[in-house]
């Protein structure tokens, strides 16, 4: 059976999505090195999702999942979205994009995490969703998780951001979280695993 890859460069979410998949029995290979990525142009996570993983299945030969997400804000009408990687600029580091939003959104106010992973192997091209409901905290607290997870402060944990769970709690409510077990399911019920 052809070993399955994570199309990503994130090495955050290499640790999560390897820990979401370990009840599953599923392991996800790195991707080699050397294997750039497309742009992420296309508008849509999902779109957005396929491109890598598409570019990655033809780069390695065999099956291969990608995810795109984000964190949408109410306060401004969904954005970041599918731009929250490089909502400071291009090249902007965890830390500028949090500043931003710590500078446009008011605290209380809601945002969402939303997850897109995609499969393409020789079963075609899957898309698999999960998202998580949240509001801004007032000042940003916890180390754990990345990205914007120190403002995130989740429905299902009054009071705690997401940096501050544990990666187990992270687990249990998390928008990747989601996707990937929709995506295991699917992948073991198929006889893929
Ligand atoms: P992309 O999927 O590579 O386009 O990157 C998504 C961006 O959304 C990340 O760089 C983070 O800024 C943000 N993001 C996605 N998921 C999470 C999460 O679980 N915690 C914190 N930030 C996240």
């Amino acid at each position: 059976m052809a070993s399955l890859t994570l199309a990503t460069q994130n090495a955050h979410k290499v640790d999560e999505l390897r820990r979401l998949l370990v009840p599953f029995g599923l392991s996800v290979a790195p991707l080699p090195p050397g294997i750039a990525l497309p742009p992420e142009d296309g508008g849509s996570y999902s779109a957005n999702a396929l491109l890598k993983a598409r570019a990655a299945a033809l780069a390695v030969g065999g099956p291969v999942i990608a995810d795109d997400s984000g964190v949408e804000a109410a306060a401004l009408g969904g954005r970041p979205g599918v731009h929250s990687a490089r909502y400071a600029g291009e090249r902007a580091s965890d830390e500028e994009n949090l500043r931003k939003l710590i500078a446009e959104v008011p605290p209380g106010t809601a945002l969402r995490y939303v997850c897109l992973l995609a499969y393409v192997g020789e079963h075609g091209e899957r898309l698999f969703s999960g998202d998580c409901a949240g509001t801004m905290a007032p000042l940003p607290r916890g180390t754990g998780g990345f990205g914007y997870d120190p403002v995130f402060a989740p429905v299902q944990f009054p009071g705690s951001t997401m940096a501050e769970l544990s990666g187990a709690q992270k687990d249990a409510i998390s928008h990747r979280a989601g996707a990937v077990r929709a995506f295991a399911r699917w992948y073991l019920d198929a006889g893929l695993g």
